[in-house]
């Protein structure tokens, strides 16, 4: 099993700029080569603004290199929920962002001919339990009703075309999700920013930025950087502004991929194609790569994540697989790896300037679309357009007890598990 994400195992070498033509000053500094960051970078880029994207390690090295590789539309959670917390028009429109996070991924791969199996393979999120079922289907009831019309419940006796496994009562079909291989995205969208004219330094993190009248001053290991505008596009980086630091816990997420499988096989699992995503707390989220091989992720072990605990967590993954479908026991795990999902409180992704610094960040697991939208949105923001922002003017509350409440998480694991063992 190797221990490194499949999407960065066979994704296509990158060659960044070299450290020694690391310029004195740029009309745009990019601080992360996630999605978030590329994505600003390129449409800066492609406006004519000298651009230099900087990454502490290596291009789509976290997050974005290391997801379970849904690109799916609407709210991660419940809509309803959304509607009574924030209103229903906030919650519409937000959901409405979403979609079109969507339109903006294939866009970008069809205009930048990035070759990366992108398709519309729609999205299933199943119920774990009878109970659940009263949930989804009031959900879906109003999810038609006000933003998306496409969206179809499957009763139980639905599902034998979708998936291979008597696990479930029923679910949500969502057909506007996508699905991709995030490390040929991701490199292709790296080198579409150097193709139009951007620069991407490696192994350059930030280490202290600085306001100095209208340029903000980038300090790195190789030089200083004079930016006329900075974007923060960091995830869940410890290095950030404490601002940002006390408003987004890193939460580890769990991913395995297994050996390819046959046609037969896949047919006899997965005959619907689809991403699905599943009702439990911990849930659990898989698909199929463009090689038939199974990418089957949740929270496994509930800590920080931590390189180390990958394979005890491969192991719980490898059960809770084996457990939907029973039909292949002796199935090999080829990868299992681990990534931070950068959480807000209220799971909703926030962007904007703070001290003179523009940020977009805390897609909480549900980014790789948004981190794409987001980045292309904030470009426009910083050439002028504030109003490009979706999320302008989000008020953004911290996380309480946020350096404490990490340690919290092994009980709040266990809170769960027995939850969902119960309801
Ligand atoms: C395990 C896992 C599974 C997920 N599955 C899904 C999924 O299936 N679908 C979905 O929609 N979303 C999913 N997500 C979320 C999604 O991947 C992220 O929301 C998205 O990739 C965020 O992109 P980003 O560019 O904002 O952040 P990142 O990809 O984390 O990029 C931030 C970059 O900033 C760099 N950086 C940090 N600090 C510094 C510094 N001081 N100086 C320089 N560089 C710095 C980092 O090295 C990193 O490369 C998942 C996330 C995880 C972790």
């Amino acid at each position: 099993m190797k221990l490194t994400s499949y999407w960065l195992d066979t994704a296509p070498a990158f060659t960044g700029t070299p450290i020694a033509a690391l310029p004195a000053k740029a009309d745009v500094v990019v601080i992360g080569a996630g999605f978030s960051g590329l994505s600003a970078a390129l449409k800066l880029a492609k406006s004519g603004a000298s651009v230099v994207v900087i990454d502490e390690g290596r291009v789509i090295g976290k997050a974005s290199g290391r997801n379970g590789g849904h690109v799916n539309n609407g709210l991660a959670g419940n809509y309803g929920m959304a509607c009574d917390k924030l209103g229903v028009a906030t919650a519409a429109r937000l959901y409405k962002v979403l979609n079109r996070a969507v339109d903006t991924v294939e866009r970008i791969v069809t205009e930048n001919e990035i070759d990366c199996h992108f398709r519309r393979c729609g999205k299933l999120k199943l119920a774990s339990r009878e109970s659940h079922m009263a949930s989804l289907r009031a959900d879906q009831a109003r999810i038609a009703l006000d933003v998306d019309p496409d969206s179809r419940l499957l009763e139980a006796d639905a599902l034998g075309t979708e998936i291979g496994s008597s696990k479930f009562s029923g679910g949500v079909l969502y057909p506007h999700s996508g699905q991709m291989h995030m490390g040929k995205f991701g490199i292709g969208l790296a080198n579409s920013v150097l193709r139009a004219g951007g620069h991407i330094f490696e192994n350059t993190p930030m280490t202290a930025l600085r306001r100095e009248g209208r340029i903000t001053r980038v300090t790195t290991p190789h030089g200083v950087i004079d930016a006329g505008a900075v974007l923060l596009a960091t995830g869940t980086s410890r290095h950030a502004p404490s601002y940002f630091r006390k408003r987004i816990m890193p939460v580890g997420s769990f991913i395995v991929a297994t050996e390819p499988l046959d046609d037969a096989t896949v047919r006899s699992i997965m005959p619907g194609h689809r991403n699905v995503v599943t009702t439990q707390n911990i849930h659990h989220y898989f698909r199929i790569a463009a090689d038939n091989r199974l990418i089957f992720g949740g929270r496994a072990r509930f800590s920080k994540s931590r390189e180390s605990t990958d394979i005890s967590s491969g192991e719980m993954l490898r059960s809770a697989l084996q457990a939907v479908f029973p039909q292949v026991p002796d199935i090999r795990i080829d990868y299992c790896w681990g990534g931070d999902v950068d959480m807000t409180i209220d799971r909703l992704p926030r962007a904007g300037e703070w001290n003179g610094v523009f940020y977009t960040m805390g897609y909480s697991g549900h980014g790789t679309q948004m981190s794409v939208h987001m980045g292309q949105c904030m470009a426009d923001v910083i050439a002028g357009n504030p109003h490009a922002n979706p999320l302008e003017n989000m008020p953004w509350p911290r996380i309480p007890m946020y350096g404490l409440a990490e340690h919290f998480l092994p009980a709040i694991g266990m809170y769960y598990r027995i939850k969902d063992k119960l309801m």
